[in-house]
């Protein structure tokens, strides 16, 4: 059913003034350094020129979705269907700054679904949710350095602020408490880049979402706070499933987050708060299995190789099979 609220949320999408200001701050994203690391992933510059690049042929909503601690914007991409909307899917990428395969995947799919938009999908990217935390890690590598980078502007973990299952339960909480630290604050919510996000997903009501990140090659569902089941734990694994199959031999593997490991637990994650407070089917999805190489120390030692494999191509391709099921499947 196309209701009038939804009528409404697609025209609220349609902003003129916001694709003006995208287009014009993205000419003025400086030219990325010559890093030899860094050397098969996109710097800011070419991820968000070549999408306004791409606008001039194939239109899509751009929405200034809040700003970070630093003044920066955080952009969101609509893509609207004609029709009726049979579905609703959020990608977001670049919570952990180092985690630039993220952004990778989530750029592709964009590009590719602005060339081809999936039929029946109000589909949403953003393709950069932590830019503050993304721009130390771009400046580190102009200086030649690395350095170990996951928070925003003031070092907060964006993956551990959220509200839904803050508190940890696991009764060896007190023996191993670095395990279950959440952003400050009782609430959650308390920067700008979550709070751009959960203001999004409470206006649109997602059905489905992903948050990429690295490494790991699991398609993750909630809870990640509690070692229960949810009540759809069959529709999570059945969506799992899904994106296993995209990918073919060596997929990643369906999971759920809490049970990765005994002790586990994620407290606060964006995955148990979509899931909880809006009842989207959320998946975190950890790209590559790493681009550590045992026999190669210097992989060992160089923070950005970490999440980012050398030679991209293959993880990305691997990683859009999976998001792009997501989006386009039943
Ligand atoms: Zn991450």
């Amino acid at each position: 059913m196309v209701s009038w609220l939804g009528l409404f949320a697609a025209l609220a999408l349609a902003s003129p003034e916001d694709t003006a200001s995208f287009e014009a701050w993205a000419t003025r994203i400086p030219e990325p350094p010559d890093a030899e690391v860094a050397e098969d992933y996109r710097f800011q510059h070419d991820v968000f020129g070549q999408i306004a690049a791409s606008m001039a042929d194939h239109p899509v909503d751009v929405e200034k979705i809040g700003a970070t601690h630093q003044g920066r914007p955080i952009w969101a991409f609509h893509l609207v269907p004609d029709g009726e909307i049979e579905r609703k899917v959020l990608v977001f990428a670049g919570i952990h700054a180092l985690e630039w395969i993220s952004v990778e995947v989530a750029t592709d799919l964009l590009l590719e679904s602005m060339r081809s938009p999936p039929p029946g999908v109000q589909l949403t990217v953003i393709p950069l949710l932590n830019p503050d935390g993304r721009a130390k890690v771009e400046q580190d590598l102009r200086e030649g350095e690395t350095r170990y980078r996951r928070g925003n502007a003031k070092n907060v973990d964006l993956n551990r602020d959220f509200t839904v299952h803050r508190d940890a339960r696991a009764v060896w909480k007190r023996i191993i408490p670095g395990y279950y630290a959440t952003s400050p604050g009782e609430e959650g919510l308390s920067q700008p880049e979550s709070q751009a996000l959960d203001a999004l997903a409470a206006r649109e009501q997602y059905d489905r979402a992903a948050s990429l990140h690295a490494f790991g090659g699991y398609f993750y569902h909630p809870w990640s706070g509690r070692w229960a089941r949810t009540e759809d734990q069959a529709e999570f694994v059945r969506l799992g499933r899904m994106m296993e199959d995209a990918q073919g031999d060596h997929a990643y593997k369906t999971r759920q987050l809490s049970r990765w490991g005994f002790f586990f637990r994620a407290q606060g994650t964006e995955l148990d708060h979509l899931y909880g407070t809006y009842g989207t089917y959320a998946f975190l999805i950890e790209l590559t299995r790493s681009g550590i190489r045992p026999l190669k120390p210097r992989t060992w030692r160089t923070y950005f190789r970490w999440y980012n494999p050398e030679d991209a191509d293959p993880h990305r391709a691997r990683g859009l099979q999976a998001v792009r099921a997501l989006v386009r499947e039943d």
